[in-house]
């Protein structure tokens, strides 16, 4: 199944080729929820892993159309970099969750914590639900709309801890996303949108799920218009903004031996502001102890290994270098082995987003440190323009960005960085 989803690049541009036609569509079909799912693109584990940018897929857009026709395409990208920028400005609450899952696991009474295994392992006793978690256990991907129904049905109608809900989908969901995940199921929870919950409701799903996913409509009764009523938890987050972290969008001059370090939050170096360095090598690392602790699924490691592996042989093709993909306990101790090995004398990436690659950085900086060697981090120029305008609402967020690519679109060369 785990085939069905783009994992390297030239898988990913031919999915993009063989969707780009029907994004004029897209805004009329994209809530049906029809497996195979062919309304929309199944393009997030690639874009997840950078195998294609989300600037590519609009540029391409805009090339076509104009932006007023497909707005709801487009919106929903920028979605995306929306909830990314806005995590970049508040980590903590990406660690608190961590920390919570943790609390939870430790503290919650046995009963409870066997209902969420119950209801994640789909014998929750209302039929789609459970048809949604075992689609997610066996695809490692749900259709948006089934994602907002089932954690509405954890949160409001079990009254699981959100926290727990969104644990399953990381470690299933072959596009996990840190800020689309927990910034999703937080506004599901209402604690996104102050005032704002989602409720999930049988003549909704009527609307918009296909006949034979209601075929079965045992426990169909508890989802009755009305009767999920809203069940906001308490946050355990803490909201205060910080600002961005200043990074460069250019690759600085560099002396001497250096290596790129390539991870799976970006993984097309060769279309990037890395593009036109030279180092003498490039290495990648996975982790497979801390993913086994995790509880990542085996198609989630799978199509970690497949992206990265894919993202390495193409930009070691590109820069022309060795490439070395490396399993072990710690990025950090493997990056200094790499270093040593290699006699660098500086190391460049791209910077990780917030999650498990970039909760690695204080380590590994304090590893180079000790082996006096400075680490250089990008950011993208997309990134870079949009991330400052996530300081509060998609809507504020959308107008900045909305007007920037309208503009971009005016000007003769689009220019999305
Ligand atoms: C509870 C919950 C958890 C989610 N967890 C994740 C996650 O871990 N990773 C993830 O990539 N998305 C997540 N999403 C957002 C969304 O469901 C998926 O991005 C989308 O379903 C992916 O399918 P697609 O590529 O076919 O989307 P399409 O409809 O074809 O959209 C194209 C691309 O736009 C972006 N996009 C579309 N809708 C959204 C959205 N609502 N929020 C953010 N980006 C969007 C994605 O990159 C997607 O690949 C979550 C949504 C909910 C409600």
């Amino acid at each position: 199944m785990i085939d069905a989803f783009p994992l390297t690049r030239e898988a990913a541009l031919r999915r993009w080729r063989e969707f780009l036609p029907r994004v004029t569509s897209y805004g009329a079909r994209r809530n049906a929820v029809r497996p195979p799912h062919d309304d929309v693109s199944r393009l997030s584990p690639a874009i997840r892993f950078g195998l294609i940018r989300p600037e590519e897929i609009v540029r391409d857009t805009l090339d076509r159309h104009t932006l007023g026709r497909m707005e709801k395409w487009v919106q929903e990208l920028c979605w995306r970099s929306y909830w990314k920028g806005w995590l970049e400005m508040r980590p903590q609450i990406w660690r608190s969750w961590r920390r919570r899952v943790h609390e939870l696991h430790a503290s919650l009474p046995e009963e409870q914590l066997a209902r969420a295994r119950q209801v994640s392992e789909g014998r929750s006793g209302v039929a789609v639900m459970d048809r949604f978690a075992l689609e997610l256990r066996q695809t490692g991907y749900l259709h948006n709309h089934a994602r907002m129904w089932w954690a509405s049905f954890w949160i409001h109608a079990e009254r699981l801890p959100w926290e727990l809900g969104a644990e399953f989908f990381f470690q299933h969901l072959l596009d996990a996303d840190p800020a689309s995940n927990l910034l999703s199921w937080r506004w599901v929870a209402g604690l996104q949108t102050a005032g704002k919950t989602y409720l999930v409701r049988r003549s909704n799903l009527e609307r918009w799920c296909a006949p034979s996913l209601l075929a079965d409509t045992t426990g169909l009764e508890r989802l009755e218009d009305g009767c999920v009523t809203a069940f906001v938890p308490r946050d355990h987050a803490d909201l205060t903004r910080h600002p961005l972290t200043v990074l460069g969008p250019f690759c600085p001059p560099l002396k001497g031996r250096t290596g790129l370090w390539v991870h799976a939050d970006d993984l097309c170096l060769e279309d990037s502001p890395l593009a036109s360095c030279q180092p003498v090598t490039v290495a990648a690392f996975t982790s497979l102890s801390t993913y086994r602790r995790l509880g990542l699924s085996e198609a989630r490691i799978q199509s970690i290994h497949t992206a990265l592996t894919d993202g390495l042989t193409r930009a070691g093709a590109h820069l022309g270098c060795t490439t070395l993909l490396r399993d072990t306990d710690s990025t950090a101790q493997g990056l200094a082995e790499w270093v040593k090995a290699e006699r660098l004398d500086a190391v460049v990436a791209l910077s990780p987003y917030v999650g498990p690659v970039a909760d690695a950085l204080p380590s590994i900086r304090q590893a180079l440190q000790d082996m006096n060697v400075p680490l250089h981090l990008l950011r993208r120029p997309w990134d870079d323009t949009l991330f400052p305008w996530a300081k509060s609402g998609f809507f504020p967020f959308w107008e900045k960005a909305g007007r920037w690519l309208a503009f971009q679109d005016s000007q003769p060369c689009l220019n999305l960085g």
